[in-house]
């Protein structure tokens, strides 16, 4: 199987082709100036643990593209994270911030590490030595970091004073900050909510009403696009976890869910429901991969049911999963547009902190609908205009876009 990057790569290798981009900007290399990103940083981290011994943690800084802006985008911490994977998503990042029209590039973090594994303190501790490792390479102008898988407003504050230490004052040198030291009301929520908004795009799209959902991972994104459904009265029928799944036909009781994940740690267990074994595979309309990538692979994507899939998670399907869906008919919503609502509001707490001024969370959610709406109209139009999948019409303008500003910028 081809490595994360390399299937990023490949797509847009082949969204290139279709743009024509060789041609209409003959020796321009535009691919080739995206295939090796403009800066990799990866380095030790030597962390003293409480007992006083040391563990040996690899971590990355991927600065991918800074063609529209600076770079933008989380920081993950994952036993899984290696550098390719970091490499994917910053080029995923790059395509997600110029198809949703924010003025960033594209970049991405990541420690091999499991944070469950460490006490609080341990964490501090790793997370202050991974910012002041790269204190000259992040910063408000240049690049944003921001929460992933295995880290949120906490590890955010502890960047945002490391920082501190070696600059003057600085707020939109990270985003997903708690609120109380200039976080944006709606961060945490913002990329489920951003699926739930992809969500209704595509259903109303396809002509759905009366629909079922599952959900795949309970994390930050798959909990608040619960959430938001169970909100909106739609049924969520199969929810899981790293550690189960549960299915109820009649519809999860959603906050009760969350509750119960609280106080037990999983939803497994969670009275009234069944125990499923996958909810990839669960009876439902549309599905929710909202944990980790590469999920959807060629020995599941025939055994999924829904006719709808929106992608929470950054590259859940695998390229031959993705073919085997657009073969059976399944519309998917790529995660470039569907789970870019997080980005979105991260642009606008940048905003916020750098003008002085906060806003209201109603004005943060309808900022952040206008944004997604016009980037499905906009994804939608161009599939349907070119008879492409939603995810190549999604590359097709991002990349447009990233072209466009490379060729205006000349060679840098
Ligand atoms: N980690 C999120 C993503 O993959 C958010 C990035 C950000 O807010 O900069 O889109």
């Amino acid at each position: 199987m081809t490595s994360p990057f390399d299937q990023g790569l490949a797509l847009v290798r082949a969204t290139a082709d279709l743009l024509a981009l060789d041609r209409r900007h003959p020796g321009q290399r535009l691919v080739e100036r995206l295939a090796i990103p403009d800066k990799v940083v990866s380095f030790r981290a030597s962390l003293q643990r409480d007992d006083g011994s040391v563990s040996v943690l690899l971590c990355h800084r991927v600065q991918h593209c800074d063609t529209l802006g600076p770079y933008k985008g989380g920081i993950r911490l994952h036993p899984s994270v290696d550098l390719d994977e970091v490499k994917a998503l910053a080029l995923a990042m790059t395509l997600k911030t110029a198809l949703v029209e924010i003025p960033f590039g594209g970049a991405k973090g990541g420690i091999a590490v499991d944070p469950a594994s460490l006490s609080r303190a341990e964490l501090e501790r790793l997370v202050r030595k991974y910012t002041s490792r790269l204190v000259n390479d992040i910063g408000p102008n240049s690049d944003i970091p921001a929460p992933d898988m295995g880290t949120g407003a906490r590890e955010m504050a502890w960047i945002y004073d490391e920082y501190r230490k070696y600059n003057p004052v600085a707020r939109a040198v990270v985003t997903g900050k708690p609120v109380g030291i200039g976080g944006s009301l709606g961060r945490t929520e913002a990329t489920g909510r951003g699926v739930v908004c992809a969500l209704l795009a595509a259903a109303r799209r396809r002509g759905l009403s009366g629909y079922t959902v599952a959900i795949q991972g309970f994390g930050n994104v798959g909990a608040h696009a619960a959430l938001d459904l169970a909100a909106r009265g739609i049924r969520v029928v199969a929810v899981g976890d790293v550690a189960g799944a549960v299915h109820d036909p009649r519809g999860l009781d959603i906050p009760a869910l969350v509750r119960h994940r609280d106080s037990t740690g999983a939803v497994a267990g969670f009275p009234g429901a069944e125990a499923i074994a996958d909810p990839l595979t669960a009876p439902c309309d549309v599905l929710l991969p909202c944990a980790l990538g590469g999920v959807i692979t060629a020995a599941n994507a025939e055994a999924i049911r829904a006719s709808l899939v929106v992608e929470g998670a950054n590259g859940p399907t695998t390229a031959e999963a993705d073919a085997v869906l657009e073969r059976r008919g399944v519309t998917v919503v790529p995660d470039i547009l569907a789970n870019a609502g997080g980005v979105v509001v991260s642009y606008f707490e940048w905003v916020q902190n750098r003008e002085g001024f906060y806003w209201e969370e109603d004005e943060v959610n309808a900022r952040m609908v206008r944004k997604l709406d016009k980037a499905f109209v906009q994804v939608a139009g161009m599939a349907e205009a070119r008879g492409l999948s939603l995810r190549r019409a999604a590359y097709c303008l991002a990349l447009e876009r990233i072209s466009q500003g490379m060729v205006a910028r000349g060679a840098q």
